[in-house]
């Protein structure tokens, strides 16, 4: 295995360790509201193709050999910085969130609207984690199908989910969070004109 594959691996290995943590943590909330219908599964299936089954097709077997290409030799260290800045911010959004952390679009009995921490700045800290850790995943596997799937993947769960994020929070939360959405961007802080 080339040398930036394993980079990547350990990324890949504490990415899911992080997850494991919290999902644990998480796992004696009750629902109040969950909104996981089909879009939401399909959702799933659509990120756990693109950040998992590629790479590890392209790790571990041929089959997608005929898609490798090289970068240039700078790229992937880029890509090693990016995978640190997106561990950190995944596993401090996770931190922060704590039990109120779900897989789908869920409200919990006794939910409350996190505003410190790193969602202090934005609203969507992990999902900006995710971002930065499937351009780590372009810049660290030189293949086009294994590199790119996860960009594509999270792409298309944050343009469809956000939105309806979004709608969720403002339905339960009302002002509070409307309130939140005029001090924070989704995945940029603010930019404050005072
Ligand atoms: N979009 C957020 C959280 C992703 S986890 C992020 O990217 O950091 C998804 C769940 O988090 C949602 O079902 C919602 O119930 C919960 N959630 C999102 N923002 C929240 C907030 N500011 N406070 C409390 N819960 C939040």
């Amino acid at each position: 295995m080339e040398p930036w594959n394993i980079v990547f691996l350990i990324g890949f290995i504490i990415y899911v360790v992080i997850r494991g943590i919290f999902e644990h943590k998480s796992k004696g909330n009750e629902q109040l509201v969950s909104r996981t219908d089909r879009r939401e599964l399909l959702l799933m299936v659509i990120v756990a193709l693109g950040t998992m089954v590629l790479p590890i097709l392209y790790l571990f077997t041929s089959l997608l050999r005929f898609a490798n290409y090289r970068l240039p030799v700078f790229l992937p260290w880029v890509g090693a910085v990016l995978m640190v800045a997106a561990l950190w911010l995944f596993w401090r959004s996770h931190s922060d969130l704590g039990k109120h952390w779900s897989r789908t679009l869920e409200i919990q009995k006794g939910h409350q609207l996190v505003r410190h921490g790193v969602y202090r700045l934005v609203r969507h800290p992990m999902y900006a984690a995710i971002w930065l850790f499937s351009l780590a995943q372009g810049l660290l596997l030189e293949n086009w199908l294994a590199g790119w799937s996860a960009f594509v993947a999270v792409a298309i769960l944050y343009f469809v989910r956000v939105p309806h994020e979004e709608r969720m929070m403002l339905e339960f939360f009302g002002q509070d969070y409307r309130d939140y959405m005029q001090q924070t961007g989704r995945i940029f802080p603010r930019v404050r004109h005072n």
